[in-house]
């Protein structure tokens, strides 16, 4: 297990653009599907470095968001820029090079596979055959995936997909790593358990956008928060401000 890491919310975020600059940047980026107008207007930044959660109602367009990122689709207008550089109309496989990997939402792995298999097929491509073994333990055992790998997925917790399908999203080394729902399904102790995988990544220097519902969850790792609500950023700041912003309880976490 990675060491856990209980450094404190940072209270001023501006910080890490002093610091470090833009890792990504989302500029006036909307989405539609057909005449829906689901991104009406988009505008943020993630430091290099920087552990960020996006939270929001259900519909409010996150998981959108992610899949505007990692190229799943192209945004209807509007700029996305990674490392300085523009990225919105590259292909999926050339920014996984890039350095961006995504945990979805929903499970994208092989139900009838087992554990090991699966990742695997993750890492075929990216990792020598004699070194694949070696860099397959090494994961799961980064991610606290501490089960046998040769059961089928399907006989997995949804604890150990969560791991399994982080494991699998580290295999490319990224620089920028999106985990949409990391822990739906899990139970406290292993939402607690990803809490410090997260904030240890995290420490390791791996830039991390976090979206979730669980709010002990984010408490746990937040440090800068943007809350999205009918496609556009309605409030951000330290998790204690959008706690005791009033417009963001009657949004959202009254609901909760
Ligand atoms: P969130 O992740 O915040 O719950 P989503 O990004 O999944 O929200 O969805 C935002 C809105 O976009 C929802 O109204 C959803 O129905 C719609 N939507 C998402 N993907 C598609 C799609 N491929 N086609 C049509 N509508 C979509
Ligand atoms: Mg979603």
């Amino acid at each position: 297990m990675p060491p856990a890491v209980t450094e404190p919310a940072h209270k001023d975020t501006s910080r890490y653009f002093a610091e470090t600059g833009p890792l990504l940047e989302m500029k006036d980026v909307t989405k539609s599907f057909g005449g829906l107008k689901v991104i009406t207007g988009i505008n943020f930044s993630v430091a290099k470095g920087e552990l960020l959660c996006l939270i929001g109602p259900n519909g409010a367009g996150k998981s959108t968001i992610f899949k505007m990122i990692i190229g799943e689709y192209p945004p209807t207008s509007g700029k996305i820029i990674f490392n300085n550089r523009e990225i919105t109309k590259l292909p999926m496989h050339r920014r996984a090079e890039a350095g961006i990997s995504i945990k979805m939402q929903i499970p994208c792995i092989f139900a009838e596979m087992t554990a090991y298999d699966n990742m695997r097929v993750a890492l075929q491509y990216r990792v020598p055959r004699d070194q694949l073994k070696d860099e397959i333990e090494r994961l799961l055992d980064k991610v606290g995936f501490t089960g046998d790998t040769s059961r089928e997925v399907k006989n997995l917790s949804h604890g150990e997909i969560q791991w399994l399908e982080i494991a699998m999203a580290l295999g490319s080394r990224p620089s920028l790593l999106l985990l949409d729902e990391p822990t739906a399904g899990m139970g406290p102790n292993e939402t607690e358990k990803t809490a410090e995988l997260v904030l240890a990544l995290n420490a390791e220097g791996v830039t991390t956008v976090v979206v979730e519902h669980d709010m002990a969850f984010i408490r746990q790792i937040a440090k800068r928060v943007i809350v999205l609500h009918y496609g556009t950023v309605f409030a951000e700041g330290t998790m204690e401000e959008i706690e005791a912003n009033e417009d963001v309880v009657r949004i959202y976490l009254g609901e909760l």
